[in-house]
């Protein structure tokens, strides 16, 4: 970081800055240009707080030279991070789509649900065991029973399985039963829940907070890649704006911020991102043309009977079209969806 003095910056003022600059570990390179000090800290001083030297007097700016992350910043990893679900590869030439209904609901509902996934060609179920529902009175999930539900599926299909984990405590028991485990929109910024997830050694699908910043966002996958888990998947399912005719707000713009900043693969959930069936095959093929490694569909087997999110979830009919479109999609950006 370079720390601007103001122009009034007095001896004593530069000196104190310098003394904390060296209390705190580090070595500071004092500069003088026709007008004012500039002090640089060199080496990684990304564990300074910018606010102690900010509040020091006379200091004009703390100015940040390198990014608040770095494990998952791709100046340190140049390469593409492909994640291996189990031979399943997120991040290279392949599109993946992962599908199924938003909760594992009884048995018939899950396993007639992966019957459509898996005939539509798709490799990966979803469906919610433990559901962070906004209201306390609607239903919660059926938690380790639907695992269970969620297992016989995985047995029948042979699919792979992405489910959501919203408790430090629980993490262990849903990694036994998860190819992926998931990480809610609302869960994350939960530091103990992603420090549990970190030392677990499966791939995780971390959703982006509706109102978390880029920065916020990959901080989070720091968290999980510091802890010893490289196997991360990110994904976008929308922000609030002030767009009312939304559920939420589906940030396209973050895949190529992403492909700039990380290496990680980034997939998108038009389904929570809109709100809408009839819009999550148009925003489907937009977030593969912009370049998502992937794709997380509700689709549910009769929406108009899902207890959850069954407006924007998918008929089997419509999740068949929308393989059909990614296809031509996928090749026509060089990808190859499976
Ligand atoms: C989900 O995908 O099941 C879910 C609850 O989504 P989000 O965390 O993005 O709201
Ligand atoms: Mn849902």
């Amino acid at each position: 970081m370079i720390i601007v003095m103001k122009l009034i910056a007095t001896l004593d003022d530069v000196k104190r800055v310098v003394d904390k600059v060296k209390f705190l570990g580090f070595e500071p390179h004092i500069t003088n240009d026709d007008e004012r000090t500039l002090i640089r800290i060199s080496g990684d001083d990304r564990q300074i707080d910018r606010e102690q030297i900010n509040i020091l007097p006379n200091v004009e700016a703390v100015v940040p030279t390198l990014k608040p992350y770095k494990l998952v910043s791709r100046e340190w990893h140049l390469t593409d991070t492909v994640v291996d679900v189990d031979g399943i590869k997120v991040g290279g030439k392949d599109v993946v789509v992962m599908a199924g209904p938003c909760s594992v609901e009884n048995e018939e509902q899950l396993l007639t649900s992966a019957k459509i996934v898996r005939e539509a060609g798709i490799k990966v179920l979803r469906g919610g065991a433990f559901k962070p529902r906004t209201s306390p009175y609607t239903f919660q999930g059926l938690g380790e029973e639907g695992l269970k539900i969620l297992a016989k599926a995985k047995r029948e299909t042979g699919l792979k399985i992405v489910t959501e984990v919203m408790d430090d405590a629980d993490v262990n028991l849903v990694a036994e039963y998860a190819d992926i485990l998931q990480i809610g929109s609302r869960n994350m910024q939960n530091i103990k829940l992603l420090r549990a997830v970190s030392k677990i050694r499966k791939p995780v699908l971390l959703k982006r907070g509706f109102s978390a910043t880029l920065t916020e966002f990959l901080m989070s996958a720091e968290y999980l890649l510091d802890g010893g888990n490289d196997q991360i998947i990110l994904c976008e399912r929308g922000i609030r704006t002030f767009v009312e005719y939304t559920r939420n707000t589906l940030d396209l713009n973050i895949i190529p911020a992403i492909k700039r900043l990380s290496h990680l693969p980034i997939i998108v959930d038009p389904s929570h991102g809109t709100g809408r069936y009839d819009f999550i095959i148009p925003m489907s093929r937009a977030s593969i043309a912009a370049g998502a490694d992937g794709l997380l569909v509700e689709m549910h087997p009769k929406p108009e009977d899902a207890i959850s999110d069954g407006a924007q979830s998918l008929k089997p009919e419509k999740l068949f079209q929308l393989i059909n479109d990614l296809k031509q999609i996928a090749a026509a950006v060089g990808r190859n969806l499976i």
